[in-house]
């Protein structure tokens, strides 16, 4: 036989267990009949969490001017609606220039990526992190450069650590605030420090702030923007997570701070969005809509929210188990619980989410997915409702309690 065709290296290289061999074999478990809970994907649509109406009909009556390809940066009523939130946030010289929409932020992480990075560039990226930004980082031939979050310090990330990893080839410093694991909403002075830190060493600073809605108790989430104007600050958001729209693949860049000196990147970034000529166009016409209207999400993060109740859930629910830690999430949509160590000394992450699929048919993402070299914790999503969230953990510790036996 001949031998296969070629894979690339660099895509053999590539993490992305959210969606990995685990989630195969649980639509092969649903293909057999059986019902999987599937607690890997933040994917509010899922659950039942629906786009807001008045995003929906905005999108509808748009439709007859969807049909043609757009501008590849984004249609003007998109950019300006993000222009005018960072204007809402203090940076009140923003104009639509500095937004560029984009297939979701998953595409425009790789763009920015894409135009910066030379062979062997470093990138500093928290760890446990969302993998995407490892993996764009790899795949566009950089070097991702973890920076630990720890449970201990309730995953802030510390300053020192980062500053002791910058080396003459670090490019970017990369800030998921509120942290997808984690749940970690970090503090302004921690913000400060990290945009301060950037300015000093000439880093980019990437805030990727698609959770920035979702904030518990009293939690407040703090804007990269207005820290970081003694660099270049490329702030992320979109449609998918705050809005309910994942589907509709709709996100935004905007570009802050010093931007004299980022033209030609700037340049480079528009060069290659025009590669794929316009983002999807029909929810670009929501993103008005979604940013200017009521916020419909806060709802569902105050207390007696979906969101909220989830979350709780969650939270007594480890609290009733013997073998479970868990760091509070103050935002996001995700808990990233651990299993204690005095049960479980030589926990296998990969392992227990496995047994858990096979066994319980509930589908979870190893904590070792998130590029953190410790095997001893795994990632939920808040989406469901609170019961089924109970009824998952009781599964949970119910495997547990089988393992510790063993
Ligand atoms: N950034 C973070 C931290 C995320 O958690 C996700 C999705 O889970 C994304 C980016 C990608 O979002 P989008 O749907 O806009 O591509």
């Amino acid at each position: 036989m001949k031998p296969n065709f070629q894979t690339a290296s660099r895509v053999r290289d590539v993490r992305y267990e959210i969606r990995g061999a685990l989630a195969r074999r649980a639509r092969e478990l649903e293909q057999q009949g059986n019902d999987i809970l599937q607690l890997n994907i933040g994917n509010p649509g899922a659950f039942g969490l629906r786009t807001p109406e008045t995003m929906r009909r905005a999108v509808v009556r748009n439709l007859k001017y969807s049909e043609a390809y757009g501008p590849q940066t984004g249609i003007f009523p998109a950019r300006e609606a993000v222009a005018m939130q960072f204007q809402g946030r203090g940076m009140t010289e923003t104009t639509y220039d500095q937004v560029i929409v984009g297939n979701g932020v998953s595409e425009l992480v790789d763009l920015v990526l894409r135009s910066l990075l030379e062979p062997g560039d470093e990138v500093l990226v928290p760890a446990p992190d969302y993998p995407l930004w490892t993996a764009a980082v790899v795949l566009n031939g950089g070097k991702a450069v973890h920076y630990r979050c720890q449970a201990e310090q309730d995953f802030i990330p510390d300053v020192e650590q980062i500053r002791a990893r910058i080396t003459d080839r670090t490019r970017a410093l990369v800030v998921i605030n509120p942290n997808n694991p984690t749940g970690a909403v970090y503090p302004e002075s921690v913000l400060q420090a990290l945009a301060d830190l950037a300015a000093e060493h000439d880093l980019i600073l990437f805030s990727d702030e698609i959770y920035d809605a979702i904030c518990f108790d009293d939690a407040r989430f703090v804007p990269m923007a207005p820290l970081a104007e003694n660099t270049l600050c490329v702030s992320f958001g979109g449609l998918s997570k705050v809005y309910r729209a994942c589907g509709w693949r709709v996100g935004w860049a905007v570009f802050t701070g010093q931007l004299e000196r980022a033209q030609d990147y700037r340049l480079a970034v528009e060069k290659l969005s025009a590669l794929r000529l316009s983002a999807n166009v029909p929810g670009q016409w929501a993103v008005q809509t979604a940013l200017g209207g009521y916020q419909s999400i806060a709802d569902l993060v105050a207390r007696g929210g979906r969101l909220y109740e989830s979350r709780q859930a969650v939270i007594d629910a480890v609290e009733r188990s013997r073998f479970l830690e868990l760091v509070t999430p103050m935002g996001a949509m995700y808990a990233f619980p651990s299993v204690r160590a005095d049960h479980f000394p030589d926990f296998d992450d990969h392992r227990f989410a496995a047994e858990l699929l096979e066994q319980k048919h509930i589908l979870i993402v190893p904590g070792s997915s998130f590029n953190i070299p410790e095997r001893n914790h795994f990632r939920i999503t808040l989406l469901p409702e609170a019961e089924d969230l109970e009824r998952a953990f009781e599964k949970i510790n119910d495997l547990l309690e089988e393992l510790a036996d063993e």
